[in-house]
């Protein structure tokens, strides 16, 4: 087999997925690289909440929505974090993303992905654009069928170790099967460094850099170390939102509760809103509450959570081993069940929008808490790219034959707490780039005036007179 392709992928999540194939479909010839032994990347480990605009189960419920309304939601969420962090937030990529995103659910559909029903989020999607994927494991199998269909060669449990430079442009990359060359570029799509406690040091104050994470533990920043080696700029590092670390998925089925038995919070509100709430309750300490319906139903993310859940025949019964006040915890798993009875959309206590479907309460023996741990999933932080996806170097000049694409990108990163904005920026840009590669669209031109604009470390060298 040859070792030279026009395109070599690093990384097999949605983002390194969607380029393969892209490309493939567009005549360039492919090799993807996955150090795991399946394909997937944390998209399959995913919620699976994904969000469009302009697509069909809009337009089913007569839902006006465009990319300037989606664009227009992402300055909103980025003025909020800027509170928080220091952003450098690319405009132009969020351009390109919401309008592209519409195509992507098309794409998607044709591969055989199935969606389930919007998930508000009133707050940052100010139009219902949230939907999620009916079973994530379709990010495997429907991608292996696609990818082997299209020609794609795919090489798990491979780890791409270097970039190979050579006069100042990519040629290929080191891996722990050998050296590989590409003819067009090299795409860095190894998600992100969330499972490198060193390389989050970095970033990090020393307390939140230990705290636990649920995804891949190949996301230890590999494509962010290989880019940087060769002069990548390097974005938005610092921005590593904590969150609770809960399946979204298990969320929609349960009620949280602090000691004294009372919800405190919208438990489907924002990421950041919910790690607030919870450390203003007695001792930070706040459970989960299901039920054996939704146990044998999301028993995999529960079993994912950095706890093991308590369990007990009755609520009282769960009170006591957890340590909450049982009058209180009965009254209010019954205000639940009763809400959840009538078809009210709005929950009277915190403004609640996401229930069970269908509206189940929590009332099937035995009962369930599991412990409200703050936690990390989503790094904001990768490289400064240009419209391209050209990897640019601190002076805003693009790195020859160097592209990234989903999390190893930094610029799109600060929206991630609007909820669905990381698989499908992955999948759309991907998809772009993948394109524009393989049909020789991507124009240095173009790169370099876009340089122009950005002005971080744009800088004169001093002329010094002898
Ligand atoms: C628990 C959890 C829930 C999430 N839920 C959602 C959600 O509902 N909606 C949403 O939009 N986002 C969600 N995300 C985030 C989302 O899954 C990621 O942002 C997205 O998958 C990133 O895509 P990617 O292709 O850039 O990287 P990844 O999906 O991380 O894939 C990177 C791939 O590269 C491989 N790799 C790494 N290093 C190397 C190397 N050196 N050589 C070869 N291969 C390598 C990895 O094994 C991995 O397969 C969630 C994340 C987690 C952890």
């Amino acid at each position: 087999m040859s070792n030279t392709a026009d395109l070599l992928v690093v990384g097999a999540g949605p983002g390194g997925m969607a380029t393969a194939l892209e490309a493939s479909r567009n005549d360039a010839s492919v090799i993807l690289f996955e150090v795991d032994e399946v394909i997937g990347g944390n998209a399959s480990r995913s919620t699976g909440y994904l969000a469009f605009q302009d697509f069909d189960m809009q337009s089913d419920e007569d839902l006006t929505d465009s990319p300037e309304i989606f664009f227009d939601d992402m300055i909103a969420e980025i003025e909020r974090q800027k509170e928080k962090y220091g952003i450098i937030f690319d405009e132009d990529l969020a351009k390109i993303f919401a309008k592209e995103s519409s195509e992507t659910y098309s794409w998607l559909c044709e591969l055989g992905f199935e969606f389930n029903r919007f998930l508000p989020r009133p707050l940052q999607h100010s139009v219902n654009r949230m939907v999620d994927v009916k079973d994530t494991t379709m990010f495997t199998t429907l991608f292996e069928t696609a990818l082997e269909e299209s020609g794609v060669r795919i090489l798990t449990s491979t780890r791409v170790e270097r970039l190979i430079m050579e006069n100042s442009q990519i040629i290929g990359i080191a891996t722990s099967k050998g050296e590989f060359y590409a003819n067009k570029g090299v795409v860095l799509a190894a998600g992100g460094y969330q499972a490198n406690k060193a390389l989050r040091q970095r970033y990090q104050p020393e307390s939140m850099a230990s705290s636990p994470y649920l995804g891949t533990e190949h996301d230890i920043g590999d494509g962010h170390l290989m880019g940087q080696e060769v002069g990548g700029d390097l974005i938005n590092m610092t921005m590593i939102p904590p969150l609770i670390m809960v399946g979204s998925a298990l969320v929609e089925e349960s009620i949280a509760v602090n000691r004294d038995g009372e919800r405190f919070h919208d438990e489907a509100g924002p990421y950041d809103y919910r790690v607030n709430e919870l450390k203003k309750q007695p001792d930070q300490q706040a459970w989960y509450i299901f039920d054996n319906q939704t146990f044998k139903r999301k028993s995999q993310l529960i079993h994912e959570m950095p706890e093991e859940p308590h369990k007990a025949e009755s609520l009282n019964g769960l009170a006591e081993e957890v340590g909450i006040d049982p009058i209180h915890l009965k009254k209010t798993v019954n205000t639940w069940n009763e809400f959840l009875t009538t078809d009210v959309l709005n929950d009277p206590l915190f403004g609640r929008v996401i229930f069970p479907n269908p509206r189940i309460g929590i009332t099937e023996s035995p009962f369930f808490a599991s412990k409200m741990v703050i936690g990390i999933n989503f790094p904001a932080g990768g490289f400064r790219v240009n419209t391209d996806l050209q990897v640019l170097n601190v002076y805003g000049e693009p790195i020859s034959h160097l592209f990234a694409v989903g999390d190893c990108v930094g610029g799109l990163g600060p929206v991630i707490g609007m909820g669905g904005m990381r698989i499908t920026p992955a999948l759309t840009l991907g998809r772009v780039v993948g394109r524009n590669i393989a049909t020789d669209q991507v124009s240095q031109k173009q790169t370099l005036e876009n340089a122009d604009r950005i002005p971080a470390n744009k800088m004169k060298i001093p002329v010094v007179d002898a």
